[in-house]
């Protein structure tokens, strides 16, 4: 028995499968899952002295790559002047001034500890400052784990077959509409039949957690004409994308403005971070300054504002986003091209430093739902991968992440995994 799995029996007599967050369990997939020991620019290392190259990136804070120099020096620098004072501090303001100079949608920023603290906070502030209790979501994007959000929602809740949970009350998701991603009709339907209750509509602007999924054109634009035709706020969650597929996030991609944003992920540098914002009026309903509660001991750790405000120096220089697009898109044509040699049906998108790919002839435009066949090549293509030094997220539900530590070099060794997938897979047959 390796270390990993050795690591893993033990977590699993103190923890609930092992893990602290249900996909690391590799229940999709199978098999038990490496425990990771070291991580420096684009390869992580596990227990048992394997490398790999990743593509997980933490889930998609890592765009710098693993322990990043220049985040570990600020971290270190504010550490060691205390990790927290529970009280206001100059760093905050930096941040905040720093996301908003890039997302001008925003005016006010709070930051707080998750997004799923981000998203959850934001659904309050809409429903109170619109007085109204329902609001629209789309399957398979998810919204981090609060009750009202996690119905339909995507990624970890997807692979282990519950796409809503117990312990979520009927009471809780009944104001939750559930809608197809793309399905524009569909909403306008919803608006329709509840003209006056529905506070806002949530939406992933690239969905990142069935999958990567892209919005059809017109179908942000159109969900702003309809949040403004029944006066409904239009909330952005760019916990995933913020930062990571261009400097001002998919509002600037697609030039639709939301009238909250929510972040996580990148601005933190790897660090516990959630955000969310928009305009002045809107935010003020939040307290002190408006009736809607909303706080957290941890909010505004300096330790995670260093490590975010250092990342997001690097990442707002000229040409950074077109060179790590350009590592996407090297990387993802790579891998179709192996694919079609090997003739797998295979999808693939990509935008800025986020990517993903499917097992299925065209890329879903909404949640997908995979044939007994196309699970088991993900499974099989998976631990082909890992055992030739490569990690990706272990679910087809998950987005895959590249950062700016990742060399031209790093990605044809990927695309020769891949092919030696195709090789394998040819083989069997
Ligand atoms: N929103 C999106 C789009 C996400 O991808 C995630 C997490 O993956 C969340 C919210 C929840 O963020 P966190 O895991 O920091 O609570």
């Amino acid at each position: 028995m390796n270390k990993s799995a050795k690591l893993y029996q033990d977590a699993c007599k103190v923890m609930p499968g092992g893990v602290n967050s249900p996909v690391r369990a590799y229940k999709y997939v199978g098999k038990t899952p490496a425990f990771f020991k070291e991580g420096k620019g684009a390869y992580i290392y596990d227990v048992d002295d394997k490398k790999y190259i990743d593509y997980v990136c933490a889930y998609g804070p890592m765009i710098l790559g693993h322990a990043a120099t220049t985040v570990c020096d600020a971290v270190n620098s504010v550490a060691i002047k205390g990790f927290h004072f529970g009280a206001s501090h100059e760093l905050e303001i930096t941040l905040a001034n720093k996301i908003i100079s890039h997302m001008p949608v925003i005016e006010k920023i709070r930051l707080v500890s998750s997004g799923t603290e981000a998203c959850m906070s934001a659904i309050r502030l809409a429903r109170a400052y619109t007085n109204r209790p329902k609001i629209i979501k789309f399957a398979g994007c998810y919204h981090g784990h609060s009750d009202s959000l996690l119905v339909s929602a995507g990624s970890g809740a997807m692979s282990c077959g519950e796409p809503s949970s117990p312990g979520v009350l009927a009471s809780q998701a009944q104001d939750t509409l559930i809608v197809n991603y793309n399905d524009i009709k569909a909403v306008r339907d919803i608006f329709i039949l509840y003209p006056r209750d529905i506070a806002a509509v949530i939406v992933e602007p690239i969905a990142g957690n069935m999958g990567m999924v892209l919005p059809q054109p017109e179908f942000l634009n159109s969900l702003r004409s309809l949040c403004d035709e029944f006066a409904a706020l239009l909330l952005f969650d760019e916990v995933m994308t913020g930062f990571r597929v261009a400097l001002g996030g998919c509002s600037s991609i697609y030039g639709v403005q939301p009238d909250l944003t929510m972040l996580g992920k990148v601005i933190g540098g790897g660090f516990p971070i959630g955000a969310f914002g928009g305009g002045a009026e809107i935010m003020d309903y939040l307290a002190p300054n408006g009736p809607v509660y909303q706080a957290g001991t941890l909010s505004g750790s300096p330790v995670a504002l260093a490590a975010g405000l250092a990342t997001l120096t690097v990442v707002e220089q000229s040409g950074f986003y077109e060179d790590l697009a350009a590592k996407s898109t090297y990387l993802t044509r790579g891998i179709s091209a192996v694919m079609q040699q090997g003739g797998i049906d295979f999808s693939t998108n990509c935008m800025g430093g986020m990517f993903g790919f499917a097992f299925t002839k065209n890329s879903p435009d909404s949640l997908p739902v995979f044939t007994l066949k196309q699970q088991k090549i993900f499974n099989q293509c998976f631990h082909s991968l890992r055992v030739n030094g490569i990690n990706f997220a272990p679910s087809p539900f998950e987005a895959a992440f590249i950062s700016a530590a990742h060399s031209f070099a790093d990605i044809d060794d990927t695309i020769s995994a891949f092919s030696y997938f195709t090789q394998l897979i040819s083989c069997q047959v």
